[in-house]
């Protein structure tokens, strides 16, 4: 790397991690409005507190939070950190993936799933069901952008293992709904994340995808047993124990989504 000449590489990383701030944005809008069943289009966003449309200035991720010090402009309501936090970490996880794919088109798809993923996550972390439209969504966009990679570097195999991939995790969410249709709890937010992740792992090679299933296994085994032995703590002191919610501290979601996401973390890294 010479003085003065700045690698393509690392301005593809950067402006995708400024892109992963806008998404941020609108990945906001989808974790506050799809459990409600309202529009992501209409109406534009607004303050949850006084109803007033923000004006675009008043949109620009991180930025506008800081400017405006965590406060609506007219009714100087609070407004959640969590806001900018989640543009900050969607423009983290697109730096973090892009790097992994050396700056590639191949970035543009796992974007698109990781996006899904954390949406789904935040969505379960408010104690909401993810709509299966979030992560169709996702899916069926990162779908499309395999397709184009697959033209661009004409290797059409890539494309088929991803479609299988997704295609199994479609069977599995139906094959746990088929098996326990009572599951309205909190256990079954993040099944829909199966689609995301089975579509993820379908798009690497051997190496990464098996350093992400085996990192699933232990997680989620891990996770249960950590849910499981908080509970009985809980029934052994004789506290709260047989409320259903939230009994989860120690995870960030459930056991399920927590080890998806942790298995998604390891096969980037993996495969970098
Ligand atoms: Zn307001």
């Amino acid at each position: 790397m010479t003085a003065g000449r700045i690698p393509a590489e690392l301005v593809t990383v950067i402006a995708s991690g400024v892109f992963g701030l806008f998404v941020g944005s609108f990945l906001n809008v989808v974790i506050y409005r799809t459990p409600l069943g309202l529009s992501i289009a209409r109406p534009r966003s607004f303050c949850t507190s006084c109803e007033r449309q923000l004006t675009w200035w008043e949109n620009v991720p991180v930025v506008s939070w800081l400017a405006l010090r965590g406060r609506c402009r007219s009714c100087s309501a609070a407004v959640s950190p969590r806001y900018p936090m989640v543009e900050l970490a969607t423009g983290v996880v697109f730096t973090l993936v892009t790097w992994a794919n050396h700056g590639s088109f191949r970035t543009a798809p796992f974007c698109s799933l990781a996006a899904g993923m954390l949406a789904v996550a935040l969505i379960e972390y408010e104690g909401h069901r993810a709509p299966l439209g979030v992560a169709g969504a996702a899916t069926g966009l990162a779908m499309v952008l395999f397709g184009i990679d697959a033209a661009l570097t004409h290797r059409w195999w890539a494309l088929g293992t991803p479609l299988l991939g997704a295609l199994a995790g479609m069977v599995a969410i139906v094959v746990l709904r088929v098996a326990d249709p009572t599951c309205e709890d909190h256990r079954g937010h993040g099944r829909t994340a199966l689609l995301l992740a089975a579509c993820w792992f379908g798009g690497l090679s051997g190496r990464p995808a098996l350093a992400g299933v085996a990192t699933w296994i232990v997680a989620y085994f891990a996770g249960m047993t950590a849910t499981a032995l908080t509970a009985r703590r809980r029934v052994v002191a004789g506290g709260s124990g047989t409320r259903s919610s939230p009994e989860i501290p120690v995870v960030f979601t459930t056991p399920l989504v927590s080890a998806l996401i942790a298995a998604m973390a390891v096969s980037l890294v993996a495969g970098a």
